[in-house]
């Protein structure tokens, strides 16, 4: 028997489970993209793209696809998709396992302030121009518009469009992993004295984190949004925990 697993991805923890389930002939896997990224990074998967229509459009999915399993293996920052995801499983039956890797923790030399959100982080960094190194998501952007004092380093995959109407913003368009040696070259080169950020959690983006506690620069943490339900922190423990359910209804048959 095929089981049918859609992945809700954009994350490299989804990259990762679709390569792994992919290469098990009991899966069929299949990725959700939402589609931000105009060059996704290949998936050893088949992969759609484009939201569902909220959480009736992705219960229709499910019924419709005759998916078996559901893993939500967004950004810990996507929180709309996550609650879909739940409310869609609840109401078609659907099996759905979470993917959360674990937030970043200050460690001794970090500079941390800690936000809800990006209008927070902006508003204690003052009147003083500040050189502010942002790695935010472009749709996250638009308090920068209420502090045009300061100058900013924005980085993102895609380039932001229309550029922001700041005075002083420079764009940096790479897509990580990210080193330390060259976070702080370009900290270095910009003057950076603020970075503010998101606690995405995982080992990719944290160089920059390392970069700000050796210059001494002080960092805006955005928190994460709650997630409600439990959720595997790795690609493994997300495996065992699909071996462990298919144990459980392979018991149920019986
Ligand atoms: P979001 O606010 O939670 O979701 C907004 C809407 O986008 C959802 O209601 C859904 O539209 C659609 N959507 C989101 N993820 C989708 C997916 N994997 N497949 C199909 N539709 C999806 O999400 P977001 O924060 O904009 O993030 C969008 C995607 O980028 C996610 O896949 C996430 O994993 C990835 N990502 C996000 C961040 C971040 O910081 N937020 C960072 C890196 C990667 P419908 O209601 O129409 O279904």
């Amino acid at each position: 028997m095929t089981i049918r697993v859609l992945i809700l991805g954009g994350t490299t923890e989804a990259r990762q489970l679709a390569e792994r389930l992919s290469a098990d002939k009991r899966f069929d896997v299949t990725v959700s993209l939402a589609g931000r990224t105009k060059n996704p990074v290949p998936h050893a998967a088949k992969v759609r793209i484009g939201g569902f229509g909220g959480a009736i459009g992705l219960t229709t999915y499910l019924a419709e696809s005759g998916t078996d399993l559901v893993v939500d293996a967004t950004h810990p920052f996507a929180a709309e998709i996550s609650r879909n995801a739940q409310r869609a499983s609840a109401a078609s039956g659907t099996k759905l396992i979470a993917i959360r890797r674990p937030g970043w923790e200050p460690v001794k030399g970090d500079r941390w302030r800690r936000h809800a959100d990006v209008q927070s982080a902006i508003s204690v960094i003052g009147e003083k121009r500040q050189n502010v190194f942002v790695t935010l998501g472009r749709q996250e952007l638009a308090p920068l518009l209420t502090a045009p004092q300061h100058r900013y380093v924005v980085r993102s995959v895609d380039p932001v469009e229309p550029p922001l109407d700041l005075p002083d913003a420079d764009y940096v368009l790479a897509r990580g992993p990210f080193d330390v040696d060259a976070e702080t070259a370009l900290m270095l080169h910009h003057s950076i004295n603020v970075v503010i950020t998101k606690n995405s959690g995982g080992a990719a983006s944290y160089a920059k984190l390392e970069a700000a506690r050796q210059l001494g620069i002080s960092v805006e943490m955005i928190d994460r949004p709650e997630f409600a339900g439990d959720a595997a922190q790795t690609v493994d423990a997300t495996l065992s925990m699909i071996d462990h359910w298919l144990d459980s209804e392979a018991n149920l048959d019986v």
